[in-house]
């Protein structure tokens, strides 16, 4: 295969000068060619194996009002859920008997959620599962917060930086919401010993070019052990409901972009992706995706987890989509490993 010259550069260097970056930003590339290569990289590091994150969406009340965000506090329509740890012990039991070795405790940013009550229920999951790593995802706290949740027993924590430049961080979020504090979060999570995830959104409302490439060197600097990116998906109740959602052929080929910089990096074929298209999911598998985060929570409350439209698996039970889900990574060319599947990535700070 004749591979275009970008492509090649990221075969081997893993990296493109700035300028580069923004022509294979911006410029059409051959997907056949660009796929295999991804392909091929996160062969050479993973293999086949796909890695499942069990996601337990447990609750859905957000101080926030992040602008692209139909869970944002702003949105009077939400109907709001909690739910109790006896359901979040529920979903892992099940979760667990599924062969699912990680749970994914994410939500809002919810007052409810003191310290004391996550480092309960961190606690009671750890206790029950001494072989599964605890993700948390709720969003910004102050480093004794995360230094609580980590002895309680988290491990990992998944919070985007959203975007790193400072002007695109402020069409998305409001003044009392700053990109500073979200690195701050970030570094004192890696500082902690955390498995950090990071990322942002493809195609968020006034995203350019050159706000990719600020992502992708922050991104360098940070070193994540997961990048998780999808493309932004609008929601009707936000101040954003005008707005595109983003492209899935160029957030396939961020995805595959991603593969060839992070070759060690874990990198989800997120609900994104899957809301987006039927295939969505599998078609990032084959871009250099190697992680799904199936829903484990109950049916009952995911519909009522809404942060975009037609988000997927909004009816399945755990267990039935469990089946599905095996079926479609198997069909299309991978295979679930059940295990934590920790990261390549080794940062020491
Ligand atoms: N509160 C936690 C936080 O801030 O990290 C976790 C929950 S938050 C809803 C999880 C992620 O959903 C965000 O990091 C954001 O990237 C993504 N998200 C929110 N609204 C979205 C949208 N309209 N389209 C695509 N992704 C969206």
């Amino acid at each position: 295969m004749c591979l275009s010259p970008l492509i090649e550069k990221l075969q081997s260097a893993h990296d493109l000068t700035d300028t580069e970056l923004l022509a294979f930003l911006t410029e059409p590339q051959d997907e056949a060619a660009l796929f295999a290569a991804a392909d091929a990289e996160r062969r050479k590091w993973y293999g086949d194996a796909v890695y499942l994150r069990g996601l337990i969406e447990f609750t859905n009340y957000c101080k926030n009002n992040c602008y692209y965000c139909g869970i944002r506090a702003g949105n009077p329509h939400a109907e709001r859920y909690r739910l109790t740890d006896t359901q979040i012990l529920e979903c892992c039991a099940q979760g667990y008997a599924l062969g699912y070795r990680t749970f994914v405790l994410q939500g809002g940013e919810d007052p409810y959620y003191t310290d004391d009550k996550i480092c309960a229920l961190v606690s009671a999951i750890a206790a029950k599962y001494p072989d599964c790593r605890i993700t948390l995802s709720i969003g910004e706290k102050s480093r004794e917060s995360y230094q609580r949740y980590y002895d309680a027993g988290a491990r990992r924590y998944l919070l985007r930086h959203e975007t790193a430049s400072p002007e695109h961080y402020r069409k998305l979020h409001p003044e009392c919401m700053t990109l500073e504090n979200r690195k701050r979060c970030l570094r004192d999570l890696q500082a902690i010993g955390y498995q950090v995830g990071s990322g942002f959104m493809i195609g968020s409302p006034g995203q350019t070019p050159e706000n990719l490439l600020a992502d992708i060197r922050f991104l360098q600097n940070l070193q994540p052990a997961m990048i998780g990116v999808g493309p932004y998906i609008t929601h009707s109740e936000t101040p954003f409901a005008d707005q595109m959602s983003g492209d899935l052929h160029f957030s396939l080929k961020i995805i595959a972009l991603l593969r060839l910089m992070f070759p060690k990096s874990l990198i989800p074929a997120t609900t994104a992706f899957g809301s987006m298209h039927p295939q969505g999911r599998e078609l990032a598998l084959k871009a250099g995706s190697n992680v799904m985060m199936p829903n484990l929570s109950p049916t009952e409350v995911r519909k009522l987890y809404d942060l975009y439209e037609n988000k997927i698996c909004v009816g399945e039970e755990a267990a039935q989509s469990f089946r599905s889900l095996t079926a479609r990574i198997q069909a299309a060319g991978y295979r679930i490993v059940s295990d934590v599947g920790d990261s390549l990535v080794t940062k020491s700070t």
